[in-house]
This record gives structure tokens, C-alpha cells and sequence, in this order.
């Protein structure tokens, strides 16, 4: 699939979000993958070979794609290509395998089974999304150089750490506008989280929890990133 940076309409909508702008952008780029390679473009001879070397795809991914309708007949192709690869894998190195099977059993043991069932290459989706994001995070900086960018992005909740972490190590005039943006919302999080605690406490019971209800999930998902 094409990786291409997003347009400022898209980053501006996305610094709208409730959560990190990039991991709402590769949400969505997410749901346009796998669509096309499992419903599409499930034919393409170089992405099967990929998605059979990786065995499939990690577990956050694979939760993703039995959320995607559309590509039942897509996964069953997939599936059933993995399936074949690891039984070929089983047979030859078994000593049910015939003379060769009991010759590679005999060199490899155990551990040549190991190696011919392990993934040969990660999850294609992480591949995909790490590449993209990376090409989010640059476009993201690169907005936050402009009166616009820096005008809109005042209106975002931050980044995830992982995807912090990105752009400190991209670094750039875009990124001092950043940090002082997370400074920001780190800092009315933190009294959201302390509000919230203080409402818990039986002494409080009279005050009514609000905008803070949410506070502790909104902190971990934005430590995590989604
Ligand atoms: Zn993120
Ligand atoms: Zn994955």
C-alpha cells in the first residue's frame, strides 16, 4: 500500500479527536488496509507472501481484521496459505515425513521445527502502520511551523508517548510548539486524574463527578497510545 502524508484538512480534523491526532489517523488508515489487501486486493501475490512469513498477523491486528466485515473470503484465503505453509513445515521435519522427514528430525530436532514454524518477518499491518506514522509525525511537525498549524493544533488533546517520543527524536522548529501544547494538556490531565481521586474519597460523595468521570482511561490510552 501507498504511504503518503496526509493533507492539512486531514491533520486539522484529526487534531479534533478525543485522543492522539497520529493514532487517529492510522486508525483510520488502518480500517483503508485492510480492506484493500484482504477485500481488494487479496490476489497480490507479494502480499500473501509477506502475510504467509509472518504467520499471520499479531494479536492487536488480528482482533482489527475479524472487526473488518468484508474480509471473511479475504482471511480465508490468507488463512488457509498459512496453514498449508506450517503443515508442510510439520511434515517435514516429523519423522512421519518419510526418509527426508526423519533425516531434517534427526539434524534438527526440535529446534528446526522452532525455526521453519516461527514468524519469518512481523505482522504486516505493524510494518505498514510504523511506516506511515513515522510519515505522520514528519507532516505534523511540519504543520506546527505555520500560524495555522499552531493555531489548530491548540485545540488537540497531544500526543500518545510513543508517538511523542517519534517526534522528539525528528526533533525541528515544529517540535517546540508541540511540547508546549502537551505540557499543557499533561497538566490539566493531571488535575482532571486528582479531581477524580479527591470526588472518590467518601468525605466528597456530595460532589458530583463530571468532565473527570474518564480522566483515568483518557491518561492510559494517551500513555499507551491506541
Ligand atoms: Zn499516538
Ligand atoms: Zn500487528
Amino acid at each position: 500500500m501507498l504511504i503518503k502524508p496526509p493533507s492539512r484538512t486531514d491533520l486539522h480534523a484529526a487534531y479534533e479527536a478525543a485522543g492522539c491526532p497520529v493514532c487517529g489517523m492510522l486508525k483510520r488508515s488502518e480500517r483503508r488496509y485492510i480492506d484493500a489487501t484482504l477485500y481488494e486486493h487479496v490476489t497480490d501475490v507479494r502480499w500473501r507472501a509477506e502475510v504467509r512469513a509472518a504467520r499471520g498477523f499479531c494479536t492487536l491486528h488480528t482482533r482489527d481484521v475479524l472487526e473488518v466485515g468484508r474480509s471473511a473470503l479475504g482471511v480465508s484465503l490468507v488463512a488457509g496459505d498459512i496453514l498449508k505453509t506450517l503443515r508442510e513445515s510439520l511434515t517435514a521435519t516429523s519423522s512421519s515425513g518419510g526418509a527426508l522427514g526423519r533425516l531434517r528430525a534427526a539434524i534438527g530436532g526440535g529446534s528446526g521445527l522452532a525455526a521453519a514454524l516461527q514468524p519469518q518477518q512481523p505482522c504486516p499491518i505493524c510494518t505498514y502502520l510504523a511506516d506511515l506514522g513515522a510519515v505522520y509525525v514528519v507532516a505534523l511537525l511540519d504543520d506546527l511551523t505555520t500560524d495555522e498549524g499552531r493555531a489548530a493544533y491548540e485545540r488537540s488533546v497531544g500526543l500518545c508517548l510513543p508517538h511523542l517520543l517519534a517526534a522528539a527524536r525528528c526533533g525541528g522548529p515544529g517540535l517546540s510548539p508541540l511540547v508546549d501544547q502537551q505540557a499543557r494538556v499533561w497538566e490539566r490531565l493531571e488535575g482532571e486524574l486528582s479531581e477524580f481521586a479527591r470526588k472518590s474519597d467518601y468525605r466528597f460523595s456530595d460532589e458530583t463527578i463530571e468532565a473527570e468521570r474518564d480522566a483515568w482511561r483518557r491518561a492510559l490510552l494517551l500513555l499507551s497510545g491506541e
